[in-house]
């Protein structure tokens, strides 16, 4: 404690990095923030693709994400003026017999009343069994003792074929980036919680106006600066290691450290320190993001759609963005998402991009989609762990004395998640700082 503060290094710069460091900082910790690469923000920042600022991957953040919101607003971003403030939607090109579910902006749960009346697409069958689903989740408190897969839930609420194939599916990859049939029903229920269960701007979907690392990594680097900490970029912790007054770490003191890298990662630095097992139990599914820029005066007549998931068709595209609703230097450039995608990568990027084009111009019924100018295709294999029924994750804590862990990861009611990611770098700040962790973030017991 050179000049009366803890030396803190938090290694990984990625959004539990910066939560973490930006907690500690507030708090009067020193903190040293180690990352690897030359730009902030991990599996959510900008990239270069040929020659172009864009994202590694388009990402939804929800109205129920609290801590992130006040991680934006305490290193000075107003997300109303950072992110675009959409009702909770899923909406298809009207030519793809598709449906269309928009909640309007009522109080809960007027809004999900009102959007399942309003609902296109929808038989009155289809309708019934979605409103049983909410009354029996609502009055289960959106939470599952026993875990199952989403799949075997659906079942168990006895969804329709068309609900399933045209909402559940859509929505359990989006948010849990894992497909029914191997999803742990009790975390999506907890996210439905969160944002369906809960006042409506809590189910409100947000879309990112300013590039991921502008967003909060490069914002939580000032702010870190601004109190005396030091930010490396570029700078990969290869070793870390305990002597009798804390850790050295490159060369440097500390008398504690925050691990918040990749769970394959924090294994490799934790090997020999600590139980790994966990770490390296966790399976990953892959999510793939293809660019495509048309003219400038192309734009799509709303934000996002969803497009029908049929690989078996030729239909890889889950769901397309218009970026020039969103960054107007980014006019004519669609994102589209493709989750859980290992078979997508599988067919190689130019059939992939040549797919997703045809598919865009049939199902938005738009014949100059088929020919894009310029296609990239992004993949990020291990993009978040698999979430799996009761599976097993690491506590923030190692039982290690000043040694935490963060990261999407770690042990929490959430999915792999900007949120959880956020939520997991504050609780490990905390461990540190001996201060209790929000209430209501704790894990729900049942989770062990
Ligand atoms: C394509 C894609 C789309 C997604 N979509 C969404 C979405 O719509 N909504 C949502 O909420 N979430 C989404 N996610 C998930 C979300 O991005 C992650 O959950 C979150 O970014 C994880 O943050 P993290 O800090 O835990 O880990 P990471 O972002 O992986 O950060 C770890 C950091 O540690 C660094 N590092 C590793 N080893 C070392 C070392 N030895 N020394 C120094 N640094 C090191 C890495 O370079 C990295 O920057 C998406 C993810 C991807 C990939």
């Amino acid at each position: 404690m050179a000049d009366g503060r803890r030396r803190i290094a938090v290694i990984g710069g990625g959004w539990a990095g910066c939560a973490a460091a930006v907690e500690l900082a507030r708090n009067g910790g020193k903190v040293t923030l180690f990352e690897a690469a030359r730009t902030l923000g991990g599996r959510a920042r900008q990239v270069k693709l040929d020659g172009q600022m864009l994202d590694n991957g388009q990402h939804i953040l929800l109205g129920a994400y609290s801590e992130t919101l006040r991680m934006l607003r305490q290193v000075g971003i107003d997300p109303n003026a950072a992110l675009l403030r959409l009702p909770l939607q899923m909406r298809y090109p009207p030519a793809t017999d598709g449906i269309e579910f928009i909640a309007p902006r009522l109080p809960a749960p007027l809004h999900l009343l009102l959007a399942l009346w309003r609902a296109r697409g929808l038989a009155r069958g289809d309708k019934l069994a979605l409103a049983r689903f909410f009354s029996a989740a609502r009055w289960m408190e959106w939470q599952l003792n026993a875990d199952c897969s989403v799949a075997e839930l659906l079942l168990r609420f006895e969804q329709t074929p068309r609900l399933i194939q045209l909402l559940w599916q859509p929505l359990c990859i989006a948010a849990l980036n894992t497909p029914p049939e191997r999803a742990s029903a009790r975390i999506f229920l907890r996210v439905l919680g969160d944002s369906l269960g809960a006042r409506r701007a809590a189910s409100d979907m947000l879309l990112p106006r300013l590039d991921l690392t502008s967003l909060f990594p490069q914002q939580a680097a000032m702010f870190i600066e601004n109190r005396g900490g030091t930010v490396l970029r570029g700078v990969r912790v290869r070793k870390i290691e305990q002597d009798a007054d804390g850790w050295q770490i490159e060369g440097m003191p500390f008398d504690a450290v925050v691990v918040a890298t990749q769970a394959s990662h924090a294994a490799a630095l934790l090997d020999g320190l600590s139980d790994t097992g966990m770490l390296n139990a966790l399976a990953h599914e892959a999510i793939t993001t293809c660019y495509l820029r048309y003219g400038a005066g192309v734009r799509l007549v709303q934000p996002f759609f969803a497009l029908r998931d049929e690989p078996a068709c030729g239909k890889w595209g889950q769901y397309v963005f218009d970026r020039g609703q969103l960054d107007e230097t980014q006019q004519g450039l669609l994102a589209v998402v493709v989750s859980v995608s290992d078979a997508a990568i599988a067919i190689g990027q130019q059939a992939l991009s040549a797919a997703i084009a045809a598919q865009l111009a049939n199902e938005l019924q738009r014949p100059e989609l088929a020919t894009p100018e310029w296609t990239k295709v992004v993949s990020e294999r291990r993009a978040t762990f698999a979430c799996m029924p009761l599976l097993a994750r690491p506590d923030n804590s190692t039982g290690i004395d000043q040694l935490v862990l963060a990261g999407d990861y770690t042990r929490s009611d959430y999915p792999a998640t900007l949120e959880a990611a956020v939520r997991s770098g504050v609780n490990a700040a905390r461990l540190l700082l001996n201060l209790p962790s929000p209430r209501q973030y704790r894990v729900h017991e049942s989770c062990a």
